[in-house]
């Protein structure tokens, strides 16, 4: 077996790996390495065609407001692709064109199937292959890990990274179950297409009004809801209160029972959209302290169990608030870098750039204010 040793391995070359490789490499680490199971950008490469990002790019970046969805200060997936809602597989461009630019070493191909804590740092093992790292930084995201099993029968729905395209799936009625951005998202395309849509959820999503996009539906669904509405009327009905607690197929039909004691059929498999898991869960969750299943973190985004450990991506948690999209993890990838940099005594000075940029942002108190001072109570209502 081959043996190789890193200051720093980083697992997973989605946005949250290949940003904090960019901030390590500003402060000059040289002994890092990214090792991806698959290819760069791989949970991108399998969204479903008509999928889009939700958070809007556009090009602001010498004004210092950078582009959403950017993974460092000084590149914009919306210039690259003269879009504002990138597809999964222009953001997967981008992100490959991120790593040929700037000579990120990818590892891909190498899937990480075992990690041990030694003295000295950990042991990775890969096929073949043992990698010993001072560091680790652990981003192996979530949407490789579809919550696959909420209810009995769950297994017997349609799962979005399994469609490839809304458009080539059979059938003009579906139920959706689940009421958040990736049911939302499902419902749409299918009513787009002509199709007439029931999304079961347990609460309203659709209804909350919350300024966290963490928490209520983004502007870009809201709008896109408002607009088959009218296009479409009654081609999505959104069923809430309806939680589902098991689904049964019996040879013709697939039933779909819920909580209050109602039941629905459906000639198609529901598309289960109930969510994903994180990584850090299915895959090092000995490594990390939790309280009641939420994971718990250092000041620095690292295990409070293993200081050398880091955690970057959508399932970082700070004082309650969750750090799902890119704009929002991104925001400590200057921080993870610092940290590791201090500890191998380098100069980190050159983050300032990030700093300024939104890319090391030390208060996390920030991420508990999201209220909007103009409230919707204020607009006139012709305008809404
Ligand atoms: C349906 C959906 C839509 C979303 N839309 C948006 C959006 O519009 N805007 C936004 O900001 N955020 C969005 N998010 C949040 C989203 O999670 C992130 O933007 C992004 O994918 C997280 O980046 P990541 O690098 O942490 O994870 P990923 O992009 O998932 O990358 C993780 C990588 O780790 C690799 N990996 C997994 N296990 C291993 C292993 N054992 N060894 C080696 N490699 C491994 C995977 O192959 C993958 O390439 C969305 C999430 C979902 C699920």
């Amino acid at each position: 077996m081959n043996e190789s040793a890193f200051n720093v391995v980083i697992v997973g070359a989605g946005p949250a790996g290949l940003g904090c490789a960019l901030a390590l490499q500003e402060i000059g680490v040289e002994s890092l390495v990214i090792v991806e199971s698959e290819r760069v950008g791989a949970s991108f490469q399998h969204w479903p065609e008509e999928m889009r990002l939700i958070t809007p790019s556009f090009h602001s970046n010498p004004f210092f407001a950078t582009d959403l969805n950017a993974v460092s200060p000084r590149t914009s997936p919306g210039d690259l692709f003269g879009a504002e809602h990138l597809s999964g597989k222009q953001y997967a461009a981008y992100l490959k064109a991120v790593v040929g630019h700037y000579e990120l070493p990818v590892r891909e191909g190498c899937r990480v199937n075992k990690v041990r804590s030694d003295l000295d740092g950990f042991t990775l093992e890969v096929y073949e292959e043992t990698i010993k790292a001072r560091f680790v930084i652990w981003a192996t995201g979530e949407f490789s890990f579809p919550d696959l099993d909420p209810f009995p029968g769950a297994g017997l729905c349609r799962i979005a990274p399994q469609v490839g395209s809304w458009q080539r799936i059979q059938g003009d009625e579906f139920v959706v179950i689940g009421g958040y951005e990736s049911g939302m998202d499902a419902a749409y395309h299918l009513a787009a297409r002509g199709s007439k849509v029931k999304v079961l959820s347990r609460g309203e999503p659709w209804k909350i009004d919350d300024p966290d996009p963490s928490v209520s539906l983004s502007p870009f669904t809201k709008e896109r809801l408002a607009r088959i509405a009218r296009a479409l009327p009654g081609s999505i009905e959104l069923l809430g209160g309806r939680e589902v607690i098991e689904v049964t197929h019996d040879g013709g039909a697939y039933r779909i029972f819920t909580l209050d004691g109602d039941s629905f059929v459906s000639s198609q498999a529901p598309i289960l959209a109930t969510g994903f898991e994180p990584g850090i869960k299915r895959q090092v969750s000995s490594f990390f302290e939790w309280n009641q299943s939420r994971p718990v973190f250092s000041e620095v985004d690292s295990s409070t169990l293993y200081p050398n450990l880091f955690y970057s991506g959508p399932s970082l948690l700070h004082r309650d608030s969750k750090f799902c999209f890119i704009y929002k993890f991104r925001a400590r990838f200057g921080v993870i870098a610092q940290e590791i940099g201090k500890r191998l005594e380098l100069d980190t000075s050159s983050l300032s750039e990030w700093k300024k940029r939104g890319f090391l942002i030390e208060d996390i108190d920030c991420c508990v204010d999201c209220k909007c001072e103009v409230e919707t109570s204020t607009v006139e209502e012709a305008v809404l």
